[in-house]
């Protein structure tokens, strides 16, 4: 239900990025603020539905925790297919998984919907010891691709509900 004289969407949105880089520890933080250390991967996908309040506006986030990506890359388009936004993990302690997030990028901005918002997240920000992925390298790149970029840590519930903030405010804007 909608504020009064606010207004109120719907809207989906997928994780997208290496396995083990924190995309369903991510949502787990958001939707229930929660923190597993040992989460077993998930099979499929995973569907969550969470409400924010952004100002006099509400998104009500469908978000889909999309497993298997890497072994069933055909399947992603299904997933990010009439996405309003997207989240693209890396961890900041995975080279090879900034490199990814940078594929998911392109093949978002080659094959996705073109008023996407996209989310570039370099998860594990609490692990600086073991620090591969300069944060301003992430964020030049981000800046460069027209993403929203944060470095988050869904351990600590760090700019976790902060990054999905900034995604709401922009899909309010955008309307
Ligand atoms: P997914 O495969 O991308 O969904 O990743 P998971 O959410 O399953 O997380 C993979 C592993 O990384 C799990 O053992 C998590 O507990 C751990 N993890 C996730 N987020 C963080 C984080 O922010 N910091 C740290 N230190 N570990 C994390």
């Amino acid at each position: 239900a909608s504020t009064a004289g606010g207004k109120s969407s719907n809207a989906k949105l997928v994780l997208l990025g290496d396995a083990g880089t924190g995309k369903s520890s991510i949502v787990l933080r958001f939707v229930k603020n929660q923190f597993i250390d040992f989460q077993e991967s998930t099979i499929g996908a995973a569907f969550f539905s969470q409400t924010l309040t952004v100002d006099d506006a509400s998104v009500k986030f469908d978000i889909w925790d999309t497993a298997g990506q890497e072994r069933y890359h055909s399947l992603a388009p299904m997933y990010y297919r009439g996405a309003a936004a997207a989240i693209v993990a890396y961890d900041i302690t995975n080279q090879a998984s900034f490199d990814r997030a940078k594929k998911w990028v392109q093949e978002l901005q080659a094959h996705g919907s073109s008023g996407t918002v996209v989310a570039l997240a370099g998860n594990k920000a609490d692990l600086i010891d073991s620090r591969k992925v300069s944060a301003e390298e992430a964020r030049r790149y981000a800046q460069d691709n027209g993403l929203l970029f944060m470095e988050t840590s869904a351990k600590l519930a760090t700019n976790v509900s902060e990054m999905f903030s900034q995604i709401a405010k922009r899909l309010i804007e955008a309307q």
